[in-house]
């Protein structure tokens, strides 16, 4: 697969991007270029396996910064482009929407355009097979009522400062597709766990509050329903999509497993339990907080298109996704441990975790 293919990541630092970069090494032929602004979220430790492949290259560029990428696509030529990168936290988008804006909405309009210009100079069967794919949310779809599930159909109305960007981004993919016939694609993940997530995420914020027995604030009554994908299955979701996928097409690429965030609250607790024994139950640190203001009840996602057109179907099982994804944390203290100041000297202390 993706014999000859250059594909350029932008934002591959992060936790989906560097998901996307190692499956591309270990289960493809492609050359990998990855281009990143290294933000906060950013963590170069989940790329150290990627740093010892000869495909693999990096860049730091910051997606707002045309001249930046221009050079990149100049000097890499890329033959796809997917792109990740985003201010991703819904909190933070709720405390300080600006960045979301330059990033999420600016920065996709300026990479269109670099990626148009780039497109434009290609000759022949590069031209073609070029995609561009824009790595969009369920999110923009609102929160949903009832039972049920929304597809590719369904009206945009998003709720977030977060989403509205990310919605607009999406907007642009498909105008630049149909006015100027760049080959753009749009994927309309679901929420997304597994390892190297940064710790501000509901899962592992949970299993690394848990792990050191603080208490585990949970937004409302915890009746938020999400659909959760785990993050290799998001991987392979995106390349297949890359691959395949049609232009000016988008997918929906929902996990199925539906949960509430208080019952992911109480796996992750029973899995820390059972890995990393506590005096205490786990459970009992569960603490409601005031709801964070136009928080979504409900996102479900019908996967039927992509399930149909590209034969992609989510292959972990929540319990035992979020298990190995509880047990990483563990083995995994150097990665997440100097992002949490001061926590693993703290657990070193009491003599709590593994690893
Ligand atoms: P993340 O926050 O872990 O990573 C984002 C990456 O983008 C980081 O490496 C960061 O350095 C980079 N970045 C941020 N601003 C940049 C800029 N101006 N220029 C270049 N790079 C920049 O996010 P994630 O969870 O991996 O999400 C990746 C993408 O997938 C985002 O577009 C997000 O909207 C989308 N998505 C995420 C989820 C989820 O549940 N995490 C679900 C569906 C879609």
């Amino acid at each position: 697969r993706f014999r000859d293919a250059r594909i350029a990541v932008v934002g591959g630092a992060g936790f989906i991007g560097s998901a996307l970069i190692l499956h591309l090494l270990n289960d493809t032929a492609a050359r990998v270029i990855n281009l990143d602004a290294l933000t906060y979220a950013a963590n170069p430790r989940s790329l150290t396996e990627a740093q010892a492949s000869p495909r693999y290259a990096f860049e730091r560029v910051d997606i707002r910064d045309a001249d930046a990428l221009g050079a990149a696509f100049a000097r890499h030529r890329p033959t796809a482009i997917v792109n990740l990168a985003a201010e991703s936290h819904v909190d933070r988008s709720i405390d300080a929407p600006g960045a979301f804006v330059e990033t999420n909405l600016m920065g996709a309009f300026t990479l269109l355009q670099e990626a148009l210009r780039l497109w434009r100079g290609l000759d022949g069967s590069e031209k073609a097979a070029f995609r561009l794919l824009q790595v969009s949310t369920d999110e923009v779809f609102g929160s949903l009522d009832g039972e049920g599930a929304c597809d590719e159909t369904a009206p945009y109305r998003p709720n977030s400062p977060y989403s509205a960007t990310k919605a607009g981004a999406d907007h642009l993919a498909r105008a630049w597709g149909a006015t100027y016939g760049l080959p753009t694609i749009v994927t309309h993940g679901a929420n997304t766990y597994g390892p190297r997530q940064f710790p501000e995420k509901l899962a592992p914020m949970m299993i690394l509050r848990g792990l050191g027995l603080r208490e585990l604030p949970v937004y409302g009554r915890g009746d938020q329903v999400r659909d959760w994908l785990h993050v290799e299955d998001h991987a392979r979701a995106l390349a297949l999509a890359l691959e395949r996928g049609a232009p000016g097409a988008t997918y929906a690429v929902g996990g199925g497993g539906l949960r509430r965030n208080i019952d992911v609250t109480r796996a992750v607790c029973a899995a820390l339990d059972r890995l990393a024994p506590a005096p205490v139950p786990r459970e009992s640190l569960i603490r409601f907080v005031a709801d964070r203001p136009g928080h979504d009840l409900r996102y479900a996602l019908d996967s039927s298109r992509i399930a149909r057109e590209l034969g992609w179907r989510p292959q972990e099982n929540f319990e035992a996704g979020l298990e190995r994804t509880v047990r990483w944390y563990l083995d995994n203290r150097a990665w997440w441990a100097p992002l949490v100041e001061g926590e693993a000297d703290a657990l070193r202390r009491r003599g709590l975790g593994a690893a």
